[in-house]
């Protein structure tokens, strides 16, 4: 069902829980033409719907688990606060783990949180992404049991990776898990938990990893050809390399050349965009409207704004949703193990203002042009804002470029000819995106004007 429906929809986001639950295990993950992980089906389904259940993106869910309100009511109930933007809440914070921050993507705060957990018992074991063994993928989701393992796992994978093998073995273990996960993953984690009571009773403690959006495995060979190493060659990938003397968000990708087994980095900046031009983007994370891994226990992102920013060791932004979450935060502080501020809601969506703007007030518009062509979509929370006519086209831009990146690189076409048949399209959207921020500031003036306008009028 689940391929019949989603995956033949370009729904899926290879998360693999399908997989895991399928009771009949007729599932099996393997790559697509577009470079993600997806499942096919290896043997004889019973159809019972079960990975439908499962999956993010059923377009029938039951009520009570319609969207990330009626699933976070059933799993955050100790949160006290609730944002439309945010989800469920306790508390907000920017800033770093002093001990992990150097060696981890953004503030390290995934690692702290999670070494924490094993230090306290609360949990046996950490499901997070590491290294791969096997020659097809770079990453793999793995189980660590000691807090070595955890560290050598830290750090950000823009790499597809699939829990559903994970997922087996979780259920076979001794104690409780801790598991990482962006957003869509988290939620079929939920879903799954909400059925099977063995994944309920084992999964102690969910880390949310913010997401901008998945890529395909092109995109590391996209990165690593530009440095001149070709894709078969391509060893050890690592997507943020620290620029201590720069900003946080001038980053670097490095990796290995099998052929001269010298390790290369490459500047992102000079790249362009990568994440606001959807690239390599999953078709999926345009119907997405989770911007805070609103199911998480706690939700961990980059803190990229000012005075933030500026650091290039990196800060991390903290959204607690349980009470273990809040008193792990909490202990830090007071040990002194965590250097972290008390940041307002404001603060918290200005940090990821551009995937706010493409997921929540471009969604309904998108929504609407999928179903115009027969796409079925699962129910969503922003249905509808009325956009400008720029707004429209730059969406209409960035999904056609998102489209055509899989698609012509997927034929294997060299870089240099990727690159110029992708620049004019980068350009036009740039394009497109300048008109409507001059439209916004002339709309903005044209309010002020007519509110000033309308105060001297009633002073009068
Ligand atoms: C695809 C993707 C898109 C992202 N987009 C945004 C964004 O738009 N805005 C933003 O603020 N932050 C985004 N992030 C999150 C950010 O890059 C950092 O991962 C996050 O802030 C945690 O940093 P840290 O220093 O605390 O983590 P670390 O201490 O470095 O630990 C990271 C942990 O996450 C695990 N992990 C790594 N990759 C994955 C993965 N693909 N899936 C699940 N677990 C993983 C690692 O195993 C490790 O346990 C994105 C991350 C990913 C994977």
């Amino acid at each position: 069902m689940v391929i019949e429906s989603i995956v033949a929809n370009d729904l899926c986001v290879g998360c693999g829980v399908c997989v895991a639950q399928c009771p009949s295990g007729a599932l099996v993950m393997d790559w697509n033409s577009q470079g993600f992980l997806q499942p096919k089906l290896k043997d004889i389904c019973n159809a019972d719907g079960e990975c439908l259940k499962v999956c993010p993106f059923n377009f029938e869910p039951e009520a009570s688990v319609r969207t990330e309100d009626e699933i976070s009511a059933l799993f955050l109930k100790q949160s006290n606060q609730s944002s439309e933007k945010i989800g469920r809440y306790i508390n907000l914070y920017a800033g770093f783990a002093s001990k992990f921050r150097l060696t981890s993507s953004s503030g390290g705060l995934a690692t702290f949180v999670l070494s924490e957990l094993l230090s306290r018992g609360e949990v046996q074991h950490v499901v997070s992404v590491k290294e791969a063994s096997g020659k097809n993928h770079f990453f793999e989701y793995g189980v660590h049991s000691c807090k070595e393992d955890l560290l050598r796992a830290s750090k950000t994978r823009y790499f597809p990776v699939t829990l559903s093998e994970v997922l087996s073995q979780v259920k076979l273990l001794e104690g409780k898990v801790a598991v990482t996960g962006v957003p869509c993953f988290v939620k079929a984690l939920r879903l799954a938990q909400n059925r099977d009571l063995v994944l309920r009773a084992k999964i102690g403690f969910i880390v949310g990893i913010i997401c901008g959006g998945l890529k395909s495995r092109f995109y590391t060979d996209f990165l690593a050809e530009n440095m001149g190493v070709k894709p078969d060659n391509v060893k050890g990938p690592s997507y943020r390399v620290k620029d201590l003397m720069s900003t946080a968000s001038d980053y670097s990708f490095a990796c290995e050349d099998g052929a001269t087994n010298l390790r290369k980095e490459l500047k992102m900046r000079p790249l362009g965009d990568m994440w606001g031009t959807g690239l390599f983007k999953a078709n999926a994370c345009d119907y997405c409207d989770d911007v805070a891994t609103e199911l998480a226990d706690i939700s961990l992102g980059d803190a990229w704004v000012e005075p933030f920013e500026k650091d290039g060791a990196g800060t991390s932004v903290v959204v607690t949703r349980t009470l273990l979450a809040e008193r792990i935060i909490k202990d830090g502080l007071a040990k002194g193990e965590l250097c972290l501020e008390e940041i307002t809601e404001e603060v918290f969506v200005h940090t990821q203002r551009g995937s706010y703007n493409h997921r929540h007030n471009g969604l309904g518009y998108r929504m609407k042009l999928a179903r115009k062509k027969g796409l079925l979509l699962p129910p969503k929370r922003r249905d509808g804002y009325s956009l400008s006519v720029f707004f429209k086209l730059v969406q209409l831009q960035r999904m056609r470029l998102r489209r055509i990146s899989l698609s012509y690189y997927g034929k294997r076409e060299s870089t240099q000819r990727f690159i110029k048949r992708i620049a004019r399209e980068r350009q036009l959207l740039k394009l497109l995106t300048r008109f409507y921020h001059y439209h916004m500031r002339m709309v903005s003036l044209w309010n002020r004007m007519c509110s000033n306008t309308f105060k001297n009028n009633e002073e009068c």
